[in-house]
């Protein structure tokens, strides 16, 4: 039998690194040295159902007036021409779209919308209206970024361009469409693209979206503004207004309410 054999020297120091490397391993897996307790999040309230803003949201509409919203285009003081009744805002076609009178970059979204019953029309003519992530039109046009709003229960129309898309770039993951007449919600994650002083893009946009808490739209990445014809592109912007679509196809006029944002 060979006797066991006592290291020495150099042989007995390498192996004193490695007891004393093993040990201290051993002595790291502490469960305290993977909790920290900084910085602490904020609180929060919560509404009292999801639909309701928490603590720290900025109201858009509550249901009482369009304060927080002017008409599309040009003249900034030209005041939102909705109607707002019974709690709710319907778009009124003629008067084009509206804008969030105050600017934003990165955001939680909550907007809600009905489709009115009696709706008629097919395709992209049936309730087409539309929030706009961020609006970098000057003139009123319909250029930034545009999460569709549309009648598609029942309803066909190309994929890319139905409820829940980001409108010609992003088909939705699912239609989770509720009947007209039913009040839907989205619940979205808004991340504005970034540029650099000479122009160019820095980082894109990026959104997450819930339709009626059913996920459509998984951190997808933008190729640029939405646009109705041509190819997306990027053009730099800064913060921006959020904008509800009134879109000129012959449908009954749909309806918004609940609408509030958290900016990040
Ligand atoms: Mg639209």
């Amino acid at each position: 039998m060979q006797a066991l054999a006592i290291p020495s020297g150099k042989k007995f120091f390498i192996l004193l690194i490695s007891f004393c490397f093993v040990l201290n391993f051993v002595k790291a897996q502490k469960p305290e040295d993977t909790e920290f307790y900084s910085p602490v999040p904020k609180i929060v309230t919560p509404g009292k159902t999801d639909s309701e803003p928490p603590s720290d949201a900025i109201v858009l509409f509550d249901g009482k007036n369009l304060d927080m919203w002017r008409a599309e285009g040009k003249d900034s003081t030209k005041a939102a021409g909705w109607k707002v009744h019974d709690g709710i805002m319907t778009v009124e076609k003629k008067a084009g779209g509206i804008l969030t009178r105050q600017r934003f970059m990165d955001f939680q979204l909550h907007v809600e919308f009905r489709i009115p019953e009696n709706i008629t029309g097919s395709g992209q003519a049936r309730g087409n209206s539309g929030v706009f992530l961020a609006d970098i039109s000057d003139n009123g046009g319909d250029v930034g970024y545009e999460l569709q709003v549309l009648d598609n229960y029942n309803n066909t129309t190309y994929v890319n361009g139905q409820v829940g898309s980001i409108y010609k770039q992003s088909v939705p993951l699912a239609n989770p469409s509720r009947k007209p007449g039913e009040w839907q919600d989205y619940e979205v994650v808004w991340t504005a693209p970034r540029f650099k002083d000479d122009g160019s893009l820095d980082s894109p946009a990026r959104v997450t979206v819930f339709l009626n808490g059913v996920l459509v739209q998984n951190n997808y990445v933008l190729t640029g503004v939405t646009q109705y014809i041509g190819k997306p592109y990027y053009k730099k912007h800064g913060t921006s207004p959020i904008k509800l679509q009134a879109h000129g196809d012959a449908s009954e006029p749909i309806s918004y309410r609940n609408i509030w944002v958290r900016p990040l």
